[in-house]
């Protein structure tokens, strides 16, 4: 689909959609927007101006999504072989799981931040150590011990659709490459994932955020085995940083498109600080862990309970990840007991 002349927006399936489905959930989500379970699609970008073809994020590493890229490319006069960079907004695998397989076609130049840059041997190319690590560290936080290894593995499951390859060039945020005539600017927005980022074209006023805005739905932010501090306070600020940008077309790497930023950016603070305080009510007076909190609050998909295990580790992690931001702005305090970790409230 074309946003405007040199900026087109793709569409990739999730592996259990097929293109056709994909496109009409693509459709019909727009008109009625709605929370659903599990992301139908990606939304790759591709910037194409003189001799530069650019593509934002790809998509997962599978023959149905590969053709959606081709088809997609091929509306606008390109192919996946004339890529000359890559850049990933972060290295999770709907948007980074292509990228070895682009880069074997067009030997294109893969761009992604340090921090995300950094974890790609860990989590992709020897995963074996990081489940282990992630084993222990969900039963630190309550998880049971029966749990932890399905949880631990998670969305190990979802490897086989990931074409791990290393970044070419490493960014910190703060550069800036041309497309043709576009100038995109690179803006660091950890938060989601460590090195998240957004890319922004003051020109035409147009900001790509991938995971970090959406239209309807908040990114989730975690802590895992492989991140640390607080990465909920990150991504506030990272929220801040956009406040002053002058936009007029957000293209976020789900959903749709967003006109109105500002509002957006309100919504999700909002949403934020309604779940801190739900959250903070959720632990007992003599202490609660991560796993018991997570199994109070009222999540928009349902119980913890009857969720599945990678999504239960994202429900644990997120409850991690808003104790800390608690802890940072002093509003619960934590305790070591037999090895499990404890919250309490202050
Ligand atoms: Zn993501
Ligand atoms: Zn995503």
């Amino acid at each position: 689909m074309r946003i405007i002349d040199g900026i087109y927006q793709l569409l990739t399936p999730f592996p259990q959609f097929t293109i056709a489905d994909a496109k009409a959930l693509r459709h019909d989500l727009q008109e009625h927007p709605r929370v659903t379970k599990g992301l139908p699609y990606v939304l790759p970008y591709l910037l194409k101006d003189g001799d530069d073809t650019v593509l934002v994020d790809c998509g997962w590493n599978t023959d149905t999504a590969y053709q959606a890229l081709e088809e997609g490319m091929k509306e606008h006069g390109s192919h996946p072989n004339d890529i000359n960079k890559l850049v990933v907004t972060h290295v999770h695998p709907d948007h980074y799981g292509m990228a070895g397989r682009l880069k074997q076609l067009s030997s294109c130049e893969i761009v992604l931040h340090e921090k995300d840059a950094e974890v790609i041997t860990a989590r992709y190319f020897a995963p074996k150590g990081l489940m282990d690590e992630m084993g222990k560290f969900m039963e630190t936080n309550g998880v049971p011990a029966m749990d932890t290894p399905t949880m631990a593995r998670g969305s190990m499951g979802m490897l086989g659709n990931v074409a791990p390859v290393p970044a070419d060039t490493e960014v910190k945020g703060g550069e800036t490459f041309k497309v043709g005539d576009f100038d995109f600017e690179i803006i660091w927005t950890p938060g989601h994932s460590p090195g998240h980022i957004c890319l922004y074209e003051p020109n035409r006023k147009i900001l790509l955020t991938g995971d970090h805005v959406l239209p309807t739905i908040t990114p989730n932010v975690s802590i895992h085995a492989q991140t640390h501090g607080s990465p909920l306070g990150d991504y506030m600020r990272s929220l801040e940083l956009l406040e002053d940008l002058d936009v007029e077309i957000v293209l976020p790497a789900h959903e749709f498109e967003i006109h109105d930023l500002k509002k957006r950016l309100r919504e999700i603070e909002d949403h934020h600080k309604v779940r801190l305080d739900e959250m903070v009510n959720c632990v007992d007076r003599g202490g609660s862990t991560a796993w018991e909190v997570a199994g109070r609050v009222k999540w928009a998909t349902g119980s913890l309970a009857d969720f599945e295990a990678h999504m239960q580790r994202a429900a644990v992690g997120e409850t991690i990840a808003h104790m800390e931001y608690l802890f940072e702005t002093g509003r619960v305090s934590k305790v070591m007991r037999a090895g499990k970790l404890y919250w309490l409230p202050v």
